[in-house]
């Protein structure tokens, strides 16, 4: 079973350091977060896992890294200066901020309506005390600032709201260096900020946090097959990593709600303790963004097929996942209590045990290596194993409290395998390694341990 409740996630992020409040020691800040010793771990793996899947096992997309900061005239031809905007209200008694879509849509409501028909909002009240709300004001979601001394409109920039604006102002660099033929993609992995009037459930959603995008360009007329193919590619992303099935489905977005720059909408979502919410959503942007941009900025944005010699600007199929999301995710699916434990060891009985069954590739630590005792010869043994094996990958040496308190330690943290060197490495040269989620223990020459990991781990 996974976590039912996120007291339970966010209680062992912070106890285990994966996540703590950000600016924790003067009481936070507006729902940041900052990931921990082992949370850095776990989203470098995740964002791996994707750049990995998403780009170097490709030969059709190609990396970027652009800035946050861009032209001002990006976010005109966008749109996101004029419409990225959350209708907002306030409580004339309680003074507590809402979206009023998300009240309107608790009543059945919808935005829609509420332009036919004014006086729909009167009918809502304040769900915190029933006080009288205020009128709707449009509120634009762009974190504003300015570059150089001064603070004027001239000089007035944003942080990127999405990193997708980035790779639409580079795709005639990249077309014009990266030697791919249409289709290809352009992944990108990234900060963004979004001002949200109502950021919650932990690092679900977040004023800022990190995109992990990709802008798929294709000859128009094949989009459509190509959205069905990203659309099946995110499921089994998810799947490929553990992630249980039947806690993924994916959600049609209809017609009448599609952004502006959208011809289809479906996002993938997750079985989150609160409910079904996206996880990563696959758009068909069509030839909008790069239509825009060629219009703000008089750049030919087209594309030339060499063989046919039909020039035409391209489709783009975009699969866009919240990297902080992805994380969140995996630690709820991972995440398992036994009750009255299955340790055999007698201190640890009876207590309920926590088991972070996550994919070796994105589990933080990847092996820790136990000796049974604090003395030499078995320390020093250990310590050259452990140093033997960071040369690959992230391990941890412990030899505090008893073997059992220890694996369970592990357990909790989500490594996969536990390595004990016990009074009989000395003469044998053999370790013992223990799964995590089998508990099966298998002997192994300190020799093989390297070439065993390897396979076992698969990264
Ligand atoms: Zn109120």
């Amino acid at each position: 079973m996974p976590a039912d409740n996120m007291e339970k996630i966010v209680a062992l992020a912070k106890r285990r350091g994966f996540l703590f409040p950000g600016s924790d020691i003067y009481g936070g800040i507006g729902s940041t977060y900052d990931y921990g010793p082992l949370g850095v771990l776990l989203k470098n793996n995740v964002r791996q896992a994707w750049w990995r899947a998403m780009v170097q096992s490709r030969e059709d997309v190609v990396g970027l890294d652009a800035a946050i900061i861009m032209h001002p005239k990006t976010w005109e031809a966008s749109g996101h200066l004029a419409g990225f905007t959350d209708p907002l209200v306030d409580c004339k008694k309680c003074k507590k901020r809402f979206r009023a879509d998300h009240l309107l849509e608790s009543k059945g409501l919808s935005m829609k309506g509420l332009k036919e028909k004014p006086t729909l909002m009167s009918e809502v009240k304040c769900p915190e005390c029933g006080g009288e709300l205020t009128d709707i004001r449009m509120f634009n979601l762009m974190f504003k600032t300015f570059m150089g001394p001064l603070e004027d409109a001239a000089n007035t920039v944003y942080l990127r709201p999405e990193t997708a604006q980035g790779i639409f102002v580079n795709f005639a660099n990249v077309r014009d260096t990266a030697r791919k033929r249409l289709p290809f993609g352009i992944a990108q992995c990234g900060k963004s900020f979004r001002n949200e009037i109502t950021p919650g459930n932990f690092i679900f959603r977040t004023r800022e946090f990190e995109q992990m995008e990709m802008e798929y360009f294709c000859k128009p007329g094949t989009d459509e097959e190509t959205f069905e193919y990203w659309k099946g590619f995110m499921m089994d992303w998810f799947a490929g990593l553990g992630v249980r099935r039947d806690s993924l489905r994916y959600y049609e977005h209809p017609k009448e709600d599609l952004s502006h720059y959208s011809k289809r909408t479906v996002d993938l979502e997750y079985k989150f303790p609160w409910g079904w919410a996206e996880l990563w959503g696959c758009a068909n942007r069509t030839d909008f963004d790069l239509k825009q941009h060629a219009k703000f900025s008089g750049q030919d944005l087209s594309y030339r097929d060499d063989l046919t010699n039909e020039r035409y600007v391209p489709y783009v199929v975009e699969p866009a996942l919240g990297l902080d999301r992805a994380v969140l995710t995996f630690l709820i699916d991972a995440y398992e209590e036994i009750d009255g434990g299955r340790s055999t060891t007698t201190e640890s009985n009876k207590e309920v045990e926590t088991v972070l069954r996550l994919h070796p590739a994105i589990a933080p630590i990847k092996a820790a290596v136990l000796p049974l005792s604090k003395k030499e010869p078995l320390t020093g043994i250990a310590k050259e194993i452990r140093a033997k094996l960071a040369e690959r990958w992230m391990v941890q040496y412990d030899e505090v409290a008893s073997v059992g308190r220890r694996y369970r330690r592990q357990d909790e943290i989500g490594t996969p395998f536990c390595i004990t060197v016990d009074f009989d490495t000395p003469n044998d040269k053999k370790v013992t390694v223990r799964d995590r989620d089998t508990m099966s223990q298998e002997r192994v020459a300190i020799d093989e341990l390297v070439g065993y990991l390897a396979l076992k781990l698969g990264v």
